[in-house]
């Protein structure tokens, strides 16, 4: 794969100007491959290149678009190892992990994407009083598409895939973190025989590609997934311009267990925190217990973090990886270590690379008990395998608690109480709250409340993101 060129108007371009930058394995410190952070004039190109293919491509028909993402999904399909591969090195996902979750998240969002355009009605009268009126949906145009490193597909896909089925055409700027992934989708893309300048893919950091996306005229729509910072930053540049921003920002679960919860749902709820290595925007970091089983939840957490094994993202298995960065590894460092300074209770993990571990960033599954919600380890998103345990006594104070954070994106309910459900689902301020370890059907959408973002992706609503609405009175029938 040659990592070194943009995709810009179906070619595979070299940077003007652009420095190289390193994509490290996370499991062992080494250089994998070496990409270019793009510059301002590559990133003009993209875009020239993405406004001048609108008019045609926004003009194609849905059976068109959906024979090119039908192209796409048999590339996807025949290179599916490839992928798994390239994101277990780019970002540490253990190999069986990624061959499953994170290469299936990115097929399964194409299949619901082409699923919901299928069955989508871009044209509708308004209603039978208003014989002359239509409502027409369209694409908005020219997107800027930013995405973090953490389920690169994932986020990737439900971006692409998307906007092209809305008929807008796209600047992908992937994490430059994880950028191998992407690179990958691009000659999957160009193989499909995508018309060129639908897509294109330039690499860069945030402050470099991403910012100029942000703020550029001819982007009508930047549609972002990553950290709360720098969606803000982004919202602040794409003011100028009053262009869409839609956001899918960071999260500090809930997971409240009452008493007469099932009795596998701590260990669910530990393993689903460590899940991708703790690195997942929907984690369930802070179990909120109900005291009666509170010592008992705590000693059950201990076990299971005891069982939980590390290893590296090569190899296969069950065991969890690399965090994906120094700074990533740094960060979560610093964070248990402020756990233990202010005061909460380390009953497994803690600072430091598990025993046999030199090389890589590699981190102790942490947990913390008696946890207050002020805390900064309740607060901030740690982004690694870190739990905190904070007890609770009444119904009122666990929807309290679990309310009480800055973020909204999923909160999580174990009960076997189906009043008890209902009343407390209605009151979690969140986009998403997940059942007894029933987590959301494909077509559900994903998306946040408060600092957790304002978009939705996934089914319809993912469509409906990329799209205008169009009112038009006199239409002759
Ligand atoms: P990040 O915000 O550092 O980076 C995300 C992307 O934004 C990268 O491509 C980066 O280069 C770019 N970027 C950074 N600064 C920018 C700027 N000023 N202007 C434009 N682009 C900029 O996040 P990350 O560390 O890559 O990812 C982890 C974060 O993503 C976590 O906070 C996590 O919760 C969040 N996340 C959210 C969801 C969701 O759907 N809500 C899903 C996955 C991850």
């Amino acid at each position: 794969m040659n990592t070194t060129q943009h995709y810009i108007n179906g070619q595979w371009t070299d940077s003007q100007g652009g420095k190289p930058f390193d994509v490290i394995n996370p499991s062992t410190e080494e250089v994998a491959a070496t990409i270019t952070l793009g510059t301002e004039a590559d990133t003009n190109a993209a875009i020239a290149a993405a406004k001048a293919a609108f008019d045609s491509w926004s003009m194609t028909t849905k059976e068109e678009r959906l024979g090119y993402l039908n192209a796409l999904v048999e590339q996807y399909k025949n290179r599916s190892e490839e992928m798994a591969q390239a994101m277990s090195t780019e970002m540490g996902a253990p190999i069986s992990l990624s061959q499953t979750s994170q290469t299936g998240a990115g097929l399964g969002h194409l299949k619901t994407t082409i699923r919901e355009l299928e069955n989508f009605e871009f044209e509708e009268h308004l209603n039978d009083n208003a014989p002359n009126d239509r409502i027409h949906y369209e694409a908005i145009g020219v997107c800027g598409l930013i995405t973090p490193w953490n389920w690169p597909m994932n986020q990737v896909i439900l971006k692409v895939a998307n906007a092209l089925a809305a008929g807008c055409t796209c600047i992908l700027k992937p994490s430059e973190i994880s950028p191998l992934s992407s690179l990958l989708l691009a000659e999957m893309i160009d193989a499909a025989g995508f018309p060129a300048g639908v897509f294109n893919l330039v690499n860069g950091d945030g402050p470099g590609v991403g910012s100029t996306l942000s703020s550029h005229p001819d982007i009508d729509m930047v549609s972002f997934t990553g950290s709360t910072r720098a969606g803000i930053l982004i919202s602040k540049a794409a003011a100028d311009t009053v262009k869409r921003v839609s956001l899918e920002l960071g999260g500090k679960g809930a997971n409240i267990i009452f008493a007469d919860a099932d009795e596998k749902a701590v260990v669910r709820g530990v393993r689903h925190c460590f899940q991708n290595t703790g690195q997942s925007c929907n984690a369930p970091t802070r179990m909120i217990v109900e005291r009666s089983i509170y010592d008992q939840a705590v000693q059950t957490a201990i076990d299971t973090t005891h069982q939980t094994t590390v290893g590296l993202a090569s190899e296969e298995g069950r065991h969890i990886g690399p965090v994906v960065s120094q700074m990533q590894y740094d960060k979560i460092q610093e964070l248990i270590q402020v756990g233990i300074d202010e005061g909460a209770r380390l009953v497994a993990g803690g600072t430091g690379k598990p025993e046999g571990f030199e090389k890589g960033y590699f981190v102790k599954p942490t947990v913390f008990a008696d946890v207050n919600n002020q805390m900064v380890i309740a607060r901030e998103e740690v982004f690694g395998p870190v739990l905190t345990i904070i007890p609770f006594d009444t119904e009122e104070e666990a929807v309290a608690i679990a309310n009480d954070t800055p973020y909204g994106l999923t909160n999580y309910l174990q009960t076997s109480d189906k009043e008890r459900i209902q009343r407390v689902a209605r009151k979690l301020r969140s986009g998403m709250v997940e059942i007894n370890g029933q987590s959301r059907s494909s077509g559900s959408p994903f998306g946040g409340y408060k600092q957790s973002g304002n978009g939705r992706e996934g089914g319809v609503w993912g469509l409906e993101d990329f799209l205008e609405v169009k009112a038009i009175g006199g239409w002759e029938a």
